[in-house]
């Protein structure tokens, strides 16, 4: 017997309003265990926006998502009340800092009442303000898989781009430099400032180079060890994926990670205490073929794994 609402899945997959992996539009938190949401916001990019049609190109491929893992044979739908909470209604969408207090105001509730939430952005700004929302008493970990390590300061008078979320992070005690691994990095920057404040800072930074030449096992054997039993957070810019598999991005880098590396990393990660998981960086006007998208609904489905996972150990341990 599924938790989550499955009727909409029993129907053919093209058919009926578009919500995320075609779970139930919920409004009342109590209704579930898991929060998937949108952020179309990309007021943070540097480069090319487009990221803002994320969460509506994600919702349509997502009608894709089938229920049971392949691999392990788990459900997350039957394991947990999953549903989409819509997108973050902006007040105040063209001044940046605004606009991320509509993002925090929205997912405050949601992790006050002690939910998890899978989120799909937008530009990958929108992730500062959501670990402002979660609040942890105690910094927590982060696996950040990207081609940038997004701790960058100012960009032309601004704190908060989509370069800067890891910086503030860290600033405001939100996420420990120490519990954190940044896998994918590549491309040339005309400053070294993120990539020095990263390694300063105690990030692991996992370079392509060396993500090759480790291979995907050993770095998830790091990552695993790095963020040990505490909770940590999921963050994933699909420009860490090479173009050729999601050429959908703003600010896209050759010579990145397969979606079969991807798909084996997160799988890698399952047992982890994460608490929230994003999908940030879809830009679909660059992207036609509507792959990238396809590629993002799959890895959140992926990441919606390990949160039900997480969930379903939780509640049994409680028991
Ligand atoms: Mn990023
Ligand atoms: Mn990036």
């Amino acid at each position: 017997m599924n938790k989550t609402d499955t009727k909409a899945q029993q129907q053919p997959r093209y058919s009926g309003i578009p919500t995320f992996m075609r779970v139930p539009a919920v409004h009342d938190l109590s209704q579930i265990d898991i929060a998937i949401a949108g952020v179309p916001y990309d007021g943070g990019v540097s480069a090319r926006s487009g990221a803002r049609y994320g969460p509506r190109e994600i919702r349509s491929m997502s009608s894709m998502t089938r229920a049971i893992h392949h691999v392990t044979r788990f459900n997350p739908f039957a394991a947990c009340r999953v549903g989409d909470i819509g997108d973050v209604p902006f007040t105040d969408l063209f001044n940046i800092e605004r606009a991320h207090d509509d993002i925090r105001a929205f997912f405050e509730p949601v992790f006050a009442a002690g939910k998890q939430a899978l989120i799909a952005g937008g530009d990958h700004s929108i992730t500062f303000p959501v670990l402002q929302a979660l609040a942890p008493p105690e910094p927590i970990g982060l696996v950040h898989i990207d081609a940038h390590t997004d701790t960058w300061d100012y960009f032309i008078g601004s704190k908060f781009t989509h370069g800067s979320p890891f910086r503030r992070a860290v600033e405001a005690g939100l996420i420990d430099p120490k519990k954190t691994i940044q896998i994918g990095i590549r491309g040339a920057q005309n400053s070294d400032e993120g990539w020095r404040y990263s390694l300063d800072s105690g990030m692991r930074v996992v370079f392509i180079e060396e993500f090759s030449e480790l291979g995907v096992e050993a770095v998830v054997a790091e990552a695993r060890k790095l963020i040990g039993g505490g909770p940590a957070y999921l963050s994933f810019d699909v420009d860490g994926l090479d173009p050729v598999y999601a050429p959908g991005t703003g600010t896209p880098e050759i010579g990145g990670i397969t979606t079969r590396e991807a798909l084996q990393l997160l799988r890698g990660l399952d047992g982890l205490d994460f608490v929230a998981a994003d999908v940030v960086e879809v830009a679909p006007p660059y992207d036609p073929s509507g792959n990238t998208a396809l590629v993002a609904a799959t890895l959140m489905y992926e990441s919606l794994c390990l949160l039900a996972r997480r969930h379903a150990t939780h509640k049994a341990s409680s028991a």
